[in-house]
């Protein structure tokens, strides 16, 4: 086994590195012909060569399994394609907009539900004249309050990109927000320099970054540390995480995962329910399992650890919040069963006080 210097991004390079098991590359090939693949050193480096089930190897290093598509699975799981009024840009939402300048990561998940569309050969970056067009049509629609950058994953854009990206939108008075999805700092730390931190603080709008992490060994000293360069510039930070099958599926990893965020200034912000993408059935939990670890989350930690349970609803109908639910009516004049922390019922009455009239 040889340390990774640069990312790994074919199955005998995964083999070399004691990654994956020999026997599996012509599988692991198949797979790499269909799906993108590259993992970072920083990565790889968090891999326990030999472990079957170690779950950063989970998130990145391909297997047969995503050679088996479900009838339920599909290219576009959340309906991106459905609500794209230009190249790069998704407008699902009233007030507010993704603008994906780049189709290309650092790594590449095997959950991915951009998996069809990311990576090299895939969808290209967004040439000049489609961004234009994309920024041409938010300057056209005042409804649209708030930009999510996202992708692929913007944060491999050059600062120079990036920084006329966010003025640009600075520019547009009705833009209030801009939002950054990066897997970057996780991937790879060093990065996260200040020239792209300056990028984004490029504008005087608000600007959030939310990274994307699974697992609490992915934040390590340098990724918290990469984090608090760009919380120390001023940029608030929220997380989203996928509930995975081997990876986070259980109470204790789920909740060192949110108390390292929250450690790390980052306040976490969505869980979500594994994306329909095809080739992940092997990820994917029951929504009951998520409920109870959210329920389990709930009764052990403090508020600031607790994400939203969040589904995208397959076909493009946005994402909804699926509890659980802490609350019942159980009659039509207000009446309810709310359920504390330990998971005990209690009454409450609900009725709203009538206001007396004045004689
Ligand atoms: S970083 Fe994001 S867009 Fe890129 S492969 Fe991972 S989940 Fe997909």
């Amino acid at each position: 086994m040889t340390a990774a210097t640069r990312p790994l991004r074919r199955p005998d390079e995964l083999a070399n590195a004691g990654l994956a098991p020999a026997a599996e590359r012509a599988a692991l090939e198949r797979v790499a012909q269909r799906y993108a693949v590259a993992i970072t050193p920083a990565l790889a480096e968090l891999i326990v060569p030999g472990d079957a089930a170690d779950p950063i190897a989970a998130q990145f290093v391909p297997t047969a399994a995503e050679l088996d598509v479900r009838s339920n699975e599909a290219g576009d799981p959340i309906g991106d394609d459905a609500h794209s009024p230009v190249p790069g840009l998704v407008h699902r939402y009233p007030d507010r907009v993704l603008l994906k300048p780049v189709h290309i990561c650092a790594v590449y998940c095997r959950f991915c539900f951009r998996r069809e569309m990311v990576g090299p050969g895939k969808r290209k970056t967004l040439s000049p004249r489609q961004l234009a067009a994309a920024l041409d049509y938010i300057r056209a629609r005042p409804d649209i309050w708030e930009v999510i950058l996202t992708g692929g994953d913007p944060l491999v854009l050059a600062p120079r990109k990036l920084r006329a990206i966010v003025q640009a939108l600075a520019a547009i008075d009705h833009v209030q927000v801009v939002r950054v999805h990066t897997r970057l700092p996780v991937a790879d730390p060093a990065k996260i320099t200040p020239g792209l931190v300056r990028a984004m603080q490029a504008s005087p709008k608000a600007t959030y970054v939310v990274l994307h992490a699974n697992h609490p060994r992915e934040l390590s000293a340098a990724v918290r540390a990469a984090c608090a360069r760009i919380v120390d510039a001023g940029i608030p930070m929220l997380s989203q995480s996928v509930l995975l099958r081997g990876v986070n599926d259980d109470p204790t990893t789920l909740a060192a995962l949110m108390r390292a965020f929250v450690e790390s200034r980052i306040k976490p912000y969505y869980l979500h329910h594994a994306d329909m993408a095809p080739g992940t059935g092997h990820f994917r939990t029951s929504i009951a399992e998520g409920q109870a670890l959210m329920r389990a989350l709930q009764g052990s930690h403090s508020g600031l650890c607790q994400p939203q349970y969040v589904l995208d609803i397959p076909g493009g109908h946005g994402k909804a919040p699926i509890g659980p639910t802490y609350l019942a009516e159980t009659d039509a004049s207000g009446g309810y069963r709310v359920t504390d922390f330990r998971g005990h019922a209690h009454r409450y009455d609900g009725r709203s006080p009538r206001k007396r009239l004045p004689r």
